[in-house]
């Protein structure tokens, strides 16, 4: 995808269309931009670079006529050349080797969003992530400043990570949420985004099938259909995933969940269908991927324990991560299983990154044995309750007729079912033409759908509650065309 962040100097005595003609070609020359690649539109070429169409159009007639561009079909522009002269070597065919390598490209609706969460101006209205606001920067001093007596070297780690985090963390599950884990069964993480993807290349079989809830977080990635597996939506219902629609789970299959505040719905298994899961999952030996990145943000009440607290015969390789609740920039995560899984990871993972960083695990080691952690979760627990209930009052305001939606008792997440079928890629497009950014439902699920996943931990709530104003405005034009 051609990218443009240069704008031609206004004070250079050179004309600016040549500027751009320069700038142009070096980036075709460096091969930043390989033969083949499509141009943005001129429209969008004259925003970027900050000037005139009528300059765009004068630089690109003459790199047609120079031959290193070229008109497509449709009014398109691609790189044609890459040589102005025959002398100048040129450079390998990045387009055929980028298309070759096993890994999917993200969704490009993901590839947008990742672009645009970085532009400034922007009302984030679905971002998977604690507020700037909410960031706790008085602690996180604290916690930095008593490290440099504690950390003895900072040398590459075992394959489990920091022992003392190792510790920590298994008398922080026991504690917290009933798991009885010990540290030769916790693996430290770059993020659960690593324990996904070694548990994708290490434990599964091509052409497996991974089950997820339909929708899920994980439908959104490409981690196990780029190791050659499947995924398959099983629905879900109120209280959680409906398993019994499973039909056969073979010798290889895999079952991913969200049970706790489940990523987009919200939904919340219930203590009854988590002993149904189990036994069901049990009996036909499919192990249990369970991701738990949102289960300490509850708001009234303790939601039912992990999955893992009742496995008793090592069925569940649990995931759980410090970016939700804090600080995602940290990039650390735990999986926790049975010893020959958690070896099998670690040693993929030494062969990958040799571990996570060790400052972040020394920083997560003192959060937790000091107590700062759980007295920290408390109050974000209240500003983030707080911040559920202004978003709820904003719905029901703006769209009571348009929508449907759920009233989340933790995490992060509220998920806005609209009524009527409306084009989610126009309202998509539309919105971030408004300023906002959403999070349209169809990227998390296996059938279209119209929802849109909306967040009440990121933006500003005075700034959610315009851009929620707005988008039922032009969600109803919609409807009226
Ligand atoms: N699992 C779920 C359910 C998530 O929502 C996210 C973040 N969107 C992740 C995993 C990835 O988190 P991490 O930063 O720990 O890799």
């Amino acid at each position: 995808m051609i990218t443009i962040d240069w704008k031609p100097n206004k004070q250079d005595k050179t004309p600016i269309y040549r500027q751009i003609i320069r700038y142009i070609n070096d980036k075709i020359a460096a091969g930043d931009w390989p033969i083949g690649s499509r141009l943005p539109s001129q429209r969008a070429m004259a925003e970027a670079f900050g000037v005139n169409r009528s300059t765009i159009v004068s630089a690109m007639e003459e790199l047609i006529s120079y031959g290193i561009l070229e008109s497509g079909f449709g009014g398109g522009t691609r790189v044609a050349s890459n040589t102005w002269s025959l002398r100048m070597s040129q450079p390998p065919d990045w387009n055929k080797y980028i298309a070759s390598g096993p890994f999917r490209a993200n969704l490009s609706t993901i590839q947008t969003i990742n672009k645009m969460e970085f532009e400034p101006g922007y009302i984030r209205i679905g971002t998977g992530e604690l507020s700037p606001e909410l960031y706790p920067g008085r602690l996180v001093s604290k916690i930095f400043r008593s490290m440099p007596e504690r950390i003895p070297n900072l040398g590459y780690l075992g394959p489990l990570g920091l022992p003392e985090l190792g510790k920590a963390l298994s008398a922080w599950l026991k504690e917290n949420q009933g798991i009885d884990a010990d540290a030769s069964n916790i693996m430290v993480t770059s993020g659960s985004l690593q324990g996904l993807q070694l548990v994708s290349v290490c434990m599964l079989k091509r052409g497996s099938n991974v089950y997820t809830e339909a929708p899920s977080y994980l439908k959104s990635l490409q981690i196990f259909q780029s190791a050659g597996m499947q995924l398959s939506g099983v629905s879900l219902d109120e209280e959680g995933l409906q398993y019994w629609h499973i039909k056969e789970a073979s010798n290889d299959a895999l079952l991913y969940t969200i049970p706790t505040f489940h990523n987009p719905t919200g939904t919340v298994m219930s203590q009854v269908r988590r002993k149904e899961v189990m036994g069901f999952c049990q009996k036909q030996r499919m192990p249990i991927l369970e991701d738990d990145a949102y289960g300490q943000l509850w708001f009234d009440e303790e939601p039912p324990k992990a999955l893992k607290s009742m496995d008793k015969t090592g069925s569940v390789i649990y995931m759980g991560t410090i970016s939700k609740t804090m600080a995602p920039g940290l990039r650390i995560g735990w999986v926790v299983g049975p010893e020959a899984v958690v070896y099998r990871l670690g040693d993929v993972k030494m062969q990958t990154d040799y571990g996570a960083s060790s400052v972040s695990q020394w920083m997560m080691t003192e959060l937790i044995t000091s107590g700062d952690y759980d007295i920290y979760l408390q109050q974000l627990r209240t500003e983030l309750k707080a911040r559920r209930d202004y978003a709820l009052a904003v719905l029901e305001k703006h769209f009571a007729g348009l929508a449907t939606w759920n009233k989340p008792e933790g995490g992060f997440y509220i998920w806005l079912r609209l009524r009527h079928k409306v084009s989610m890629d126009k309202v998509f497009q539309d919105a971030l033409k408004a300023g906002i950014l959403l999070n349209p439902g169809n990227m998390y699920d296996y059938a279209e759908n119209h929802a849109i996943r909306l967040s009440y931990a990121y933006a500003d709530p005075e700034d959610l509650s315009r851009a929620l104003a707005s988008l039922a405005a032009m969600i109803e034009k919609h409807l009226k065309r």
